[in-house]
């Protein structure tokens, strides 16, 4: 049973089955029954039963539930990161080491903004008025997330929500559904009323573009491809739902003349292959200063050719396999095509070795000699592929930066202070790192900027998207004829 609906898990209503895979392997972890449009009414009947009550609740008891699911997470930590690995292929490590208790600081920050939203101060801005804020629940949310991070893409688009006392159905992507049932049950556990967060297990088109539309979900928060998100804006109109928007990514990762050439390439490394290349953020196309670019392709191709790939058990293993055989099929067939004009300097193939071939495997691909319109440099390819171009001065480096309809994350390495001011005021997007690509943090937002999408996760700025603010005005005279009824009433 992988739907989870007014606190109780059922079973779906299309009678439609699904093997959840292990990519790693080929093996079925799961068979979910997926959900129907009646789960999907059923979904959003109990969401929005549920909101009154939970709007009202307390910071401080919203905060003690978030708390409590916290130590709950923390307590079954090596379950969640299993059942991570078994439905995305990841290494064991990295869903022990960054998924689960990156999703278990979330929830403690959750636990503490809960209660520190925030308003202008209550004044007298008119003499005859107080005027204050409120900040206010927003009422039943539909979000639907992707399938390279289930787990925190769960916590991301359930924890601001409801800590703001909103009401939520999420949809997680069709193939990896299983932590995000475990994450609602475990709220559950922590006290969570029923109904305050349900999930629905069901196919993007069906119940995913339903929820999008439905008149009774005031809001919807997708994070997924540019092209589906251009779908939701469309669903979204039908009753003018509020939107927030994470969409694809193409990240530059720009080495300046002056930067460390080995903590460069070493970066480069860790920012293009994490989760497989499969993170919106990750280093898509290095931009690296002529004088350092040999030095750069040749050191990174050969850190690329001692990557070990493995199954997830593998501790000896640096990277998992891609999320699916359709991706990683996708993602070979954009490496092929840009072989016919570019030069692979690593990698470029399944690998087959050591059972490798029994999984969705890919080798870390290094790409050089691709002119900057071409569709590996321009078009997001989500997968363990990095794009290197030399450039030649800074105004370049910038503009070749900018050069995509993408804006989410971006990197500058370099030792100089103006050029590192100059990068992070420059570069369009809604996150430069300075010598380094990819920490994110609780406490600071993501999101992107141009066809990355619009809206912030994480960090007390998501509360701008899972609230709406309320003016309250109270007159102070108790008078008839108040002051500012001289401009209506001309006569007197
Ligand atoms: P996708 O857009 O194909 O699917 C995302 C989700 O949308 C899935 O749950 C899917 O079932 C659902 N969906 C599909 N069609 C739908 C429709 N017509 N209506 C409603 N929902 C529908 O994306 P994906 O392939 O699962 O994920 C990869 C993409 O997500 C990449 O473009 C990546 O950059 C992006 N992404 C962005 C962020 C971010 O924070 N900006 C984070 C992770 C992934």
């Amino acid at each position: 049973m992988h739907q989870f609906i007014n606190g109780t898990l059922t079973t779906g209503a299309s009678g439609v089955t699904q093997d959840v895979i292990n990519p790693a392997t080929g093996q079925v972890t799961a068979t979910v029954t997926l959900a129907g449009l009646r789960d999907l009414e059923a979904a959003v009947a109990a969401a929005r039963a549920a909101f009154p009550a939970w709007s009202r609740t307390t910071p401080g008891e919203r905060s003690a539930i978030l708390q409590r699911f916290a130590r709950i997470l923390e307590a079954r930590a090596k379950e969640f990161a299993q059942a991570e690995s078994s439905q995305t292929g990841k290494p064991l490590r990295l869903c022990r080491e960054f998924d689960v208790p990156g999703t278990i600081d979330n929830v403690d920050f959750f636990a503490g903004a809960a209660r520190n939203l925030e308003g202008k101060a209550m004044a007298e801005y008119s003499a005859d008025h107080t005027s204050g804020i409120r900040r206010e629940a927003i009422g039943v949310v539909g979000s639907i997330a992707p399938w390279n991070y289930p787990l925190q893409m769960a916590a991301w688009k359930i924890l601001p929500a409801i800590a703001a006392g909103n009401t939520i159905i999420l949809k997680p992507a069709e193939i990896t559904p299983l932590t995000s049932v475990m994450f609602a049950e475990a709220l559950s556990e922590a006290g969570l009323p029923d109904g305050v967060v349900n999930v629905l297990v069901g196919s993007g088109s069906t119940v995913g573009a339903a929820l999008m539309r439905h008149p009774q979900v005031d809001m919807v928060s997708f994070t997924g491809s540019t092209a589906v998100g251009r779908t939701v804006l469309e669903a979204a109109a039908v009753n003018a739902k509020r939107v927030h928007l994470e969409l694809g990514g193409k990240a530059p990762f720009v080495v300046f003349d002056d930067a460390d050439v080995d903590a460069a390439v070493h970066g480069a490394v860790a920012g293009s292959l994490i989760n497989s290349g499969q993170d919106c953020t990750a280093a898509t196309r290095a931009l690296v200063h002529r004088s350092v670019y040999q030095e750069f392709v040749d050191k990174l191709a050969a850190r690329f050719d001692a990557i070990v790939l493995g199954t997830p058990e593998n501790e000896g293993a640096d990277i998992g396999s891609m999320s699916s055989f359709r991706h990683r099929d996708h993602v070979a067939g954009m490496v092929d095509r840009a072989r016919g004009y570019a030069r692979i300097a690593a990698g470029g193939y399944a690998p087959t070795e050591d059972g490798l071939g029994e999984g969705a495997f890919y080798r870390p691909t290094l790409v050089v000699d691709a002119a900057p319109d071409s569709e590996i440099v321009k078009n997001e390819v989500f997968g363990p592929v990095l794009a290197v171009l030399p450039f030649d001065d800074d105004d370049e480096a910038i503009n070749l930066a900018n050069d995509t309809v993408y804006g989410l994350a971006a990197s500058a390495w370099t030792s100089n202070l103006q050029r590192a001011l100059r990068a992070t005021r420059e570069i369009k997007a809604g996150c430069v790192w300075i010598n380094d690509h990819i920490p994110i943090i609780s406490e600071m937002p993501h999101g992107g900027f141009k066809q990355s999408g619009f809206g912030k996760d994480m960090s007390t700025y998501s509360f701008d998207e899972y609230t709406q603010v309320k003016h309250v005005m109270f007159e102070l005279g108790g008078v008839v004829e108040k002051d500012w009824h001289r401009t209506i009433f001309a006569l007197r």
